[in-house]
């Protein structure tokens, strides 16, 4: 089945969105295979990040990713990458459509609630980052 890797970033976990956030994944179906909170650090972050590194909105984006807790997820499910980007919104979330989880809980482009993996090759990548295969459960 195919896997995805989501973070909900500081803002929506702080902000106590996590539940609602896991709802809107568990009711289109996709399970949860792997969840964890824990602080992500600058050496963390410049390895999930890697693509972005040298952008303009590098420093904003390390300096909130590493701001406070966050919550880090595997979900499996059919189609479940390009899915779950479509539940999460537009990047910005000006731009996110009615009902998406960025449209709910995102502030601005930097504050924007969540991440997820944008291919089978991203997801691959970045999943190894956050979970060793004895902390995921099938
Ligand atoms: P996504 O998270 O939707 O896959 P990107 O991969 O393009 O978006 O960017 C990664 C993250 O970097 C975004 O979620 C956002 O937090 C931050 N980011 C991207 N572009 C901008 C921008 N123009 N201004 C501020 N932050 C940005
Ligand atoms: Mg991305």
């Amino acid at each position: 089945m195919e896997k995805t890797l989501v973070l909900i970033k500081p803002d929506a976990f702080g902000q106590n969105h996590a539940g609602d956030i896991l709802k809107i994944y568990e009711d289109a179906g996709f399970k949860i295979v792997a969840a964890k909170v824990m602080q992500m650090t600058e050496s963390l972050a410049a390895k999930h990040y890697v693509e972005h590194i040298g952008r303009p909105y590098y420093p904003a984006l390390v300096e909130f990713m590493t701001s406070a807790p966050i919550m880090a997820l595997v979900l499996s499910g059919d189609n479940v990458i390009k899915k779950v980007r479509e539940l999460n919104g537009a990047t910005n979330p000006a731009e996110a459509a009615e009902g998406t989880v960025r449209k709910l809980y995102a502030a601005d482009k930097t504050h924007n609630a969540v991440h997820a993996s944008d291919s089978p090759e991203s997801s691959a990548r970045e999943i190894p980052i956050f979970f060793s295969a004895c902390e995921m459960f099938y």
